[in-house]
């Protein structure tokens, strides 16, 4: 097998993390996972009661990575030499992109995005991410958090801290149209 990015070089398999077979190229660093090695690794720690709309996008948390240089290089598949599908990983100031083969469905991480995966808390969710259920999530999620961010910057953190959760306790409301009816009176005077 040969490096996606490199095809002039073999990949060397080891081991990404423990009990995760991974094939990875000298020049490069990326690793390629092949499919059953991913869910012999996986299947252990999948939670079966696991559904697309609780996986939110961690964008909270305080994380800056420089993707590959190679990240934007297409690849083909060491296996069977498709091309490699990308996706986006969008993050507060971040997006790469992971890559999968749709025939074995083996899965490419350039160097350091599985480390960022993990850091993610989506290393044992891979396939999901190749849904199109979860990339709008990720959208609307992504979206909601910029919108927080700019609330935050003109109210400062503490009225856009009580702002978020009062909007919160009126979504959950029956009633809740009422005081955002109450709340734009206000501001018509
Ligand atoms: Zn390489
Ligand atoms: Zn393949």
């Amino acid at each position: 097998m040969f490096c996606p990015k490199h095809p002039q070089e073999a990949l060397l398999a080891g081991q990404l993390v423990d009990d995760l077979k991974a094939y990875s190229c000298p020049t490069c660093h990326g690793s390629w996972i092949r499919s059953e090695d991913y869910q012999v690794w996986q299947q252990p720690q999948a939670d079966p009661s696991f559904e697309v709309n609780s996986l939110t996008v961690p964008i909270n948390r305080d994380i800056s990575y420089q993707p590959s240089r190679y990240d934007s290089r297409a690849g083909l598949c060491p296996s069977c030499g498709f091309y490699l599908v990308r996706r986006r990983i969008t993050l507060k100031q971040v997006t790469f992109f992971i890559e999968r083969c749709p025939g074995c469905k083996g899965i490419w991480c350039d160097d350091g995005e599985w480390e960022m995966l993990d850091k993610l808390g989506l290393s044992t969710c891979v396939p999901v991410l190749f849904t199109d259920e979860w990339q709008s999530h990720a959208r609307i999620a992504e979206a909601d958090y910029r919108e927080r961010v700019a609330t935050a910057e003109k109210l400062g953190p503490e009225i856009a801290e009580k702002l978020f959760e009062l909007a919160k306790l009126l979504e959950e409301h029956p009633s809740g149209d009422f005081g955002v009816a109450y709340l734009m009176r206000r501001f018509e005077k």
